[in-house]
């Protein structure tokens, strides 16, 4: 996918995060506003912009109506070059957020402000901080210094220590309704046909923001073409496997997903669905594809895979295994 620039001052700002925005805004005003914040957000919806509108929130130089977006401190933040505000992100050849980046937070939130006012520290993805770097950032995190904003990001905190999770205050973001969805991302990036970026992406219009719509549509028309010449026994698991572990594999993974859970829906739509959950174990699959138990439990390891795809692995042979369960020759006769 073509990398677009991170949202800037004129993005549109995300009518699904109001709520939030509220609640931050109130307590900020009754100076009642935690110093550490955890964002959990679905997938995509916008715990970053979310994240960046807080730094916006205490550090912009119009307090009366804050975050202005306007102001050179609120520009800034938005272009990530505020001297009072860090990001803590994965290096580019590494999956983790490591303890030494931890520390020159720390180091960094301990100097007094720039602006006299707040520090800020963003950290994503959260998960991503690996043992050693959250204990240390638990040192922050139980002290923190005056004036001190520390936001973390995540999909998944259920990854991180209950002991960093206890003392941050959560903030659910989740994933927008389709329509509001397709109208921000119409805002923001013109006419498309977002409505299909979304169906391959679920919804997740800060992904989608990042893609080419035909570009996605393409890759999910090769996939699907794939996926189909596998459970006819018209492609060879093994080149296929090969060929979708060299690019665009978290999104085509997305896209096998959404295949699986098709079948699964003309199931339901035949009537057949109770019918194979009831009789699956005596059900031979050979004539209509996958049975249904066989559908549920391939989607459970593909999204296991997707899930894991941080992990080291030989991507390859795991996914030829998951092609092979599809191939005609494997199913029962
Ligand atoms: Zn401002």
């Amino acid at each position: 996918m073509r990398a677009v620039p991170p949202a800037g001052g004129a993005t549109p700002v995300p009518p699904w995060t109001a709520a939030q925005r509220v609640s931050l805004t109130a307590a900020f005003r009754a100076g009642r506003l935690p110093h550490a914040l955890l964002i959990h957000e679905a997938p995509g919806a916008g715990g970053e912009w979310l994240a960046t509108w807080a730094a916006q929130l205490v550090l912009c130089q119009k307090s009366a109506q804050a975050p202005c977006g306007a102001c050179a401190a609120c520009r800034r933040v938005w272009a990530q070059q505020h001297p009072d505000l860090s990001w803590l992100r994965t290096a580019e050849d590494s999956q983790q957020i490591r303890i030494e980046q931890v520390r020159d937070l720390a180091a960094d939130l301990a100097l007094t402000s720039h602006a006299g006012g707040y520090k800020v520290g963003i950290v994503t993805p959260a998960e991503a901080l690996n043992r050693f770097a959250a204990n240390a950032l638990l040192k922050t995190l139980e002290e923190p210094p005056p004036r001190t904003l520390l936001v973390l990001v995540t999909t998944q905190p259920s990854r991180l220590p209950p002991t960093v999770l206890s003392r941050c205050q959560r903030l659910p973001v989740g994933a927008p309704a389709r329509a509001e969805g397709v109208a921000w991302l119409t805002a923001l990036r013109g006419a498309g046909d977002w409505n299909a970026a979304l169906d391959v992406l679920g919804e997740a219009p800060m992904l989608a923001a990042r893609a080419e719509p035909l570009e996605l549509a393409q890759i999910a028309a090769d996939a699907r073409g794939t996926l189909d010449a596998l459970a006819s026994g018209s492609a060879d698991p093994v080149a296929a496997a090969e060929r979708w572990a060299r690019a665009e594999l978290p999104l085509r993974l997305r896209c096998f997903e959404n295949w699986l859970t098709e079948h699964v829906r003309r199931r339901e739509r035949d009537g057949t669905f109770l019918t194979e959950l009831r009789a699956a174990p005596y059900l031979s699959a050979g004539d209509a594809f996958l049975n249904i138990r066989e559908l549920f439990g391939l989607l459970d390891e593909v999204r296991d895979f997707r899930a894991t795809l941080d992990v080291p692995l030989n991507r390859g042979l795991a996914l030829e295994a998951l092609f092979r369960r599809l191939a005609p020759a494997q199913r029962a006769p």
